[in-house]
């Protein structure tokens, strides 16, 4: 590992960063006319769908070669959308790059045109028909999840007139979020306050947030929090018309399908029990106990006479220990101890040779991802910058690489890639398994208190709050599918009471908080999605325990399960692979394992402050 002379992170250029903190893409192309070459080589391919077309009842040999032919063009096109986009990523000042990327686009949307035909084609030939050639032909055979799944789809595909009416009426239904983006966006007046120390700031989103998470002064918070939820408020009832526009689109889309609800319309496509949603924030209601008792706690370590929503983010103590990048990828590694010397081998692998990009620097995308570029590696973007929240990122984003690893190495390309209801398990068990190392390691108190405030803060915000999220969803879709009025006071009164129910005695409670729902941008660009946060976590928190507890033999078994999860990629819907895994969604023993965890942690959190001077 090469060691860093440390320059100013917010001063330095790229190229002021060591080689070996930044990412190689030439491992996807040497060069922009290698790449070139790519485009015009998929353009070339994209045309082997207009001699398929209209042949594939023809047999077997017909319909494999489609299948094969989608491989190849996939696999290309990892290739040639992540050289643009991971290069633009790391500076997206890049008009070049920028415009190269956007070439891809164009050239995404031609395929998906020039391809669209194969689906109903597909479906026009009988499923007897199609299960007769995969039993006579192996390699038809590979795709086989593939075809049934697709006509596992059709069940709820409309006649021909019907889907035409419909996908006419898409461009109608992206409308809602638009407007949501734009009015909590584009046109939004962040309001100016005034800090106890005479200093201005303008809440943004990121000040919003900095603010809370780091400022000592609760007058200071609740300003910003009053402030910034009365910028919500005052549109009030435009949020709400607009957020009905969502709930009638999913209303409408679901009766058009012939589905009883819109949580069954949009669970389908996985083939998900809608019991599976209900189980989880019934589950998670019941379990706030341990979450009442972190707040009781932060109440009292804060000092705080009431304790509100603006003091749940900030530190219990400050900690001010560097997490430097050099070091931590050897305890990375260490931390997958529980999962065997080959996965530890393939972590090591994964943070050598150059694929990731470690530092922020100017122009750089923020945040974190993990790229699966097929037939190369997982690149991994960061902004690493020595605190304890990037070195859970990274942890977080490795379980991500891994999963790609295994599941290539193991699945052939069609299945190559998982669903985002698989996606968040191995990711948050890296963190969970990173946790227990760094926990087990350190001798600072202080420095133990901060790791178990971390896990907590990540219990509450990937479980609880996706939880109480879901229900909020649930509930208002409901109102729609009832026929009952959707106003901006139904939709807070939903919003307050699930905060107060899950929060109980443990806060005191400020009006303001009523309109959170306007500001939750997954409710209006994606509904029904963010539960999957909380069934990930719950999965992960069920076999965290099988792999780290019982006999040797049953961890064993724990662990290779798990490996098994992650080898089998897309292979099959995702609540099957979990139940292969160990994990059944369909009972409330996942989300219960997060009760106890949270218990657990709590509990842990309660004897540390108690000793600490
Ligand atoms: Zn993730």
């Amino acid at each position: 590992m090469a060691t860093e002379t440390p320059v100013d992170a917010r001063t330095r250029g790229r190229g002021d960063i060591p080689e070996a903190f930044t990412w190689n893409l030439s491992d996807i192309y040497p060069s922009w006319s290698e790449w070139e070459a790519g485009l015009g080589e998929f353009e070339r391919m994209l045309s082997g769908y207009a001699e398929l077309r209209g042949t594939l009842a023809q047999g077997a040999e017909r319909l494999l070669k489609a299948f094969r032919l989608g491989d190849d063009l996939g696999q290309l096109s990892y290739r040639i959308w992540y050289y643009a986009g991971l290069t633009y990523d790391q500076d997206q000042r890049d008009n070049a790059a920028n415009a190269r990327r956007q070439k891809v686009q164009i050239l995404f949307a031609k395929a998906a045109e020039a391809r669209s035909w194969f689906t109903p084609e597909l479906l026009r030939i009988p499923l007897t028909t199609v299960r007769e050639w995969m039993a006579a032909d192996a390699d038809l055979a590979v795709y086989r999840f593939a075809i049934e799944s697709t006509y596992h789809q059709q069940e709820h595909v409309l006649d021909e007139k019907g889907e035409h009416l419909l996908s006419l009426s898409s461009r109608l239904g992206d409308v809602p979020h638009d407007i949501h983006s734009m009015l909590a966006n584009a046109d939004i007046k962040h309001p100016v306050i005034t800090l106890l120390d005479g200093k201005q700031v303008t809440l943004t989103y990121g000040q919003y947030n900095a603010l809370l998470q780091t400022n000592r002064h609760q007058a200071d918070r609740a300003a910003a929090f009053h402030a910034f939820h009365e910028t919500f408020a005052a549109n009030a009832n435009t949020y709400a018309a607009v957020y009905n526009g969502v709930l009638q689109r999913d209303w409408f889309i679901a009766q058009s399908r012939q589905f009883k609800t819109t949580l069954e319309a949009a669970l389908h496509a996985n083939d998900i029990p809608p019991a599976v949603v209900e189980n989880l924030v019934a589950t998670a209601k019941a379990g706030t106990e341990p979450l009442r008792r972190y707040h009781r706690l932060r109440k009292r370590v804060l000092g705080v006479e009431t304790y509100h929503a603006y003091d749940q983010l900030v530190p219990l103590i400050d900690c001010e220990r560097k997490y430097e990048y050099s070091r931590v990828t050897d305890e990375i590694v260490e931390s997958m101890k529980p999962l065997g010397v080959a996965y530890q081998n393939s972590v090591r692998q994964a943070f050598e040779g150059r694929w990731i990009d470690v530092y922020e620097s100017p122009g750089k995308r923020s945040g974190a991802y993990s790229a699966p570029v097929y037939g190369v590696q997982p690149y991994r973007l960061l902004n690493y910058n020595d605190t304890l929240d990037s070195v859970f990122t990274l942890a977080h984003e490795m379980g991500h690489s891994m999963h790609t690893m295994l599941s290539e190495a193991h699945q052939p390309f069609v299945y190559s890639d998982y669903t985002i209801f698989v996606a968040e398990v191995p990711s948050t068990l890296s963190e969970m398994l990173f946790f227990d190392h760094m926990l087990s390691r350190t001798t600072d108190q202080r420095e133990r208190i901060v790791l178990l405030q971390h896990a907590i803060d990540d219990i509450v915000g990937t479980f609880y709050r996706q939880c109480l999220f879901a229900d909020y969803e649930l509930q208002a879709h409901r109102l729609a599918e009832v026929g009952e009025p959707i106003t901006a006071e139904a939709l807070s009164t939903i919003y307050f009471d699930l905060f107060k129910a899950y929060h109980g005695d443990a806060m005191t409670y400020d009006d303001s908080a009523r309109i959170t729902w306007a500001r939750v941008p997954h409710f209006f660009g994606s509904p029904y999605y963010v539960y999957q946060y909380a069934t990930c976590y719950a999965s992960s928190a069920q076999l965290i325990q099988t792999i780290t507890s019982g006999s040797v033999d049953e961890r064993r078994e724990g662990v290779e399960r798990f490996l098994e999860l992650l080898r089998a990629g897309g292979s099959d819907y995702p609540m099957n692979l979990l139940k292969r895994a160990g994990v059944d969604l369909s009972t409330p023993a996942p989300a219960e394992a997060v009760v106890k965890q949270l218990d657990r942690r709590v509990t842990q959190l309660e004897q540390e402050i108690d000793l600490c001077p």
